[in-house]
């Protein structure tokens, strides 16, 4: 029901929590975070219940030092509110993680396909299926992050806002979108992603609006925005005026 992603120099553990906290008014049922750290390992934590529930785990297990990350809070569709049922999910041998919101119409039919070849699920989710799916096309590619994702985005089906990150690609946040929020938070050496402003307004002013049907990348110096097709777009820049 929430989503916010980081890049740039800072800690991102902390920035993901509380943009995740700015975004709990809409609620949910679950919480969870994946970080990628400078030498490339990847931390995931995830719980059922309040964002209070995922602070306790991180106070007792934090993902030190990591900077880009990945935050999501839950609003169960497919499988109930349970940890395993939270995201984020991971697929390519735990070195992707993934979270979304919304539905996946078609999810069903693609994890027949993707069961066929083999591939495990560890949650009821349609998120599961985008996760593993995006794993299968990145290794398809040979490990063309933003491809795989082009890829996997035009077989979904229904309402997603989507956001990965892989351990062999520290600094890297991709998302994409349709029939659902999407924006993107421009700061100094660092860039933010979110389903609501909320999430970053506390860091940067500076935004930029996804279309429907785009695909994004951001680093910390950058911010790269295409198409469904991979045509290049150009974004609408606008500058939150509110009070956080
Ligand atoms: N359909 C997904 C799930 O049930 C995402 C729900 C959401 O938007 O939070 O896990």
């Amino acid at each position: 029901c929430g989503i916010v992603g980081y890049v740039g120099p800072r800690p991102s553990q902390d920035i993901l929590i509380s943009g995740l906290a700015r975004l709990e008014y809409r609620g949910y049922d679950s919480a969870g975070i994946a970080i990628i750290d400078g030498d490339g390992s990847l931390g995931m934590r995830k719980r059922a219940g309040k964002l209070s529930a995922l602070r306790d785990e991180l106070s007792s297990s934090p993902i030190a030092d990591g900077t880009t990350g990945i935050g999501h809070t839950r609003w169960a569709t497919h499988g109930g509110p349970t940890d395993a049922n939270a995201h984020p999910h991971l697929a390519d041998d735990d070195k992707l993680a993934v979270i979304h919101n919304g539905i996946v119409e078609n999810y069903s039919a693609l994890k027949d396909e993707l069961l066929a070849e083999g591939y495990d699920f560890r949650s009821e989710t349609d998120t599961e299926v985008a996760a593993v799916l995006l794993g299968h096309e990145y290794r398809s590619n040979g490990g063309d992050l933003v491809e795989a994702f082009r890829a996997t985005v035009n077989r979904l089906e229904g309402a997603f806002t989507l956001l990965a990150v892989h351990k062999d690609h520290p600094g890297l946040v991709v998302g994409a979108r349709r029939n659902s929020p999407l924006v993107i938070g421009i700061g100094e050496g660092e860039n933010f992603l979110a389903s609501d402003v909320a999430a970053f307004v506390e860091h940067t002013r500076h935004a930029l609006a996804i279309g429907q049907d785009e695909i994004v990348a951001i680093t910390p110096s950058g911010v790269e925005v295409t198409d469904f097709q991979g045509n290049a777009v150009e974004v609408e820049p606008f500058e939150v005026t509110w009070d956080a």
